[in-house]
């Protein structure tokens, strides 16, 4: 789950991060009194998730109310690549000395954390890796060791970061290091971290990513939820509880199990097929669970077939047969499904489906072969 900048702020002072006072604002009038009460001069805030929102005009310095009025007007509803501004975060004006960079992420190849550290902060990350790699310094952390001090101090001069900020770099590295292994977090990112004239070192913009899977550990989280932006699938799917993530193909896949669900993508790419999302519908494949999946499914335009995988261990074919056919009674499928069973039952699942004759059921008993056969529906269903 990805933090809003406010929200991404607020995370970062459970962790000791101070970052300047300010508030949420839905309107222009609400934008002012938050401005009138951060003390001026304050910046305004296009609260949007996505990056350069310095550069498309979603952030404004004010020095008077009136000024924090034309900014809240001009911020409020732009669009920001697609993303709709509906919220600002106003708050105290900093001054800049020098503008910094510094994260926390996962190094997947290296299985350790990564820290990276830059002078030259303000700018996207991505514009520094690409014009000068060499301004990035980077750090690997063991999660059993965790971050010392002094390998931050040293991170922090490799960096080249100023004399006068090493130490409150190395401060800033140490807490924002909670904020990713105790908060939780995927993605732990300040840019720009500032040194002020008065030689403080100071967040100017959070950027957070939750790692979801730990949401068990942290009922704090829940405030977030309201707040994410999902888009509506996502949004449905999280409703229904089903493990289920977006993408932009045209075969809508369901599967029971994780790894069924993985290889069912696989599958459908390696026939010329893409999928539209995945959908894992974990153990019991239950007709509530089914319909739940199929629902989700329907409301995605995209989609031009529908492929069911479903391999039977402890839950029988017999059963998910059963609960397709309940599930197929409620909900009316805008497209074609194609249905693989296989294992435990596999015969008497494929009767009862054949049985409840369906139109725009396929079934079929590979999975080779249905995804070949979903893939071949999508593909007409797009050129029609
Ligand atoms: P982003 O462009 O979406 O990453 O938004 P940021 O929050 O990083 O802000 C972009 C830029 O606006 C920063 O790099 C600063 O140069 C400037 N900025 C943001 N807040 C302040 C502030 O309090 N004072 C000053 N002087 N500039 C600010
Ligand atoms: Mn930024």
């Amino acid at each position: 789950m990805d933090l809003f900048e406010y929200q991404g702020k607020q995370y970062f002072a459970r962790y000791g991060i101070a970052t300047s006072p300010g508030g949420v604002a839905d309107t222009v009038d609400e934008a002012v009194r938050q401005a009138v009460k951060a003390g001026f001069p304050a910046v305004v805030k296009a609260q949007v998730q996505v990056g350069g929102r310095g550069k498309a005009g979603g952030i404004k310095l004010v020095n008077d109310e009136a000024e924090a009025r034309a900014a809240a007007q001009s911020i409020l509803g732009l669009d920001i690549k697609g993303h709709v501004v509906k919220r600002l975060w106003v708050e105290h004006a900093s001054d800049i000395k020098k503008e910094y960079y510094a994260s926390f992420t996962l190094d997947r190849d290296a299985k350790l954390h990564l820290c990276m550290l830059s002078a030259q902060g303000g700018v996207e990350i991505e514009e520094v890796a690409a014009t000068d790699p060499d301004a990035i310094a980077r750090l690997h952390v063991n999660p059993i060791d965790g971050l010392d001090r002094k390998d931050a101090v040293d991170l922090a001069k490799a960096a080249k970061i100023d004399d006068e900020a090493v130490e409150g770099v190395a401060d800033m590295l140490l807490k924002l290091y909670e904020v990713y292994s105790k908060g939780d977090a995927d993605l732990a990112e300040i840019n720009p971290l500032i040194l002020t004239p008065d030689g403080r070192i100071h967040a100017l913009d959070a950027k957070v990513t939750l790692d979801d899977a730990a949401s068990f550990r942290h009922p704090e989280w829940k405030e977030y939820e309201g707040t994410a932006e999902l888009d509506g699938r996502e949004r449905l799917a999280a409703e229904k509880h089903l493990n289920y993530i977006g993408l932009d193909g045209t075969v809508g896949i369901i599967a029971n199990g994780a790894g069924l669900a993985m290889s069912t993508l696989d599958v459908v790419n390696q026939v010329g097929g893409s999928a539209a999302n995945f959908l894992d519908l974990g153990g019991g494949a239950g007709a509530d669970v089914m319909s739940a999946a199929l629902e989700v499914i329907n409301t995605d335009d995209r989609v031009a077939a529908v492929l069911v995988n479903i391999f039977g261990g402890i839950t029988r074919c017999d059963e998910v047969a059963k609960g397709i056919v309940t599930a197929l009674s409620t909900v009316e499928m805008r497209s074609p499904i194609v249905i693989r069973l296989d294992g435990t039952n596999a015969d008497e699942g494929r009767k009862i489906l054949s049985d409840a004759s369906f139109s725009g059921v396929i079934i079929e008993s590979t999975m080779i072969g249905a995804a070949k056969r979903a893939v071949e529906i999508a593909s007409k269903g797009a050129s029609n």
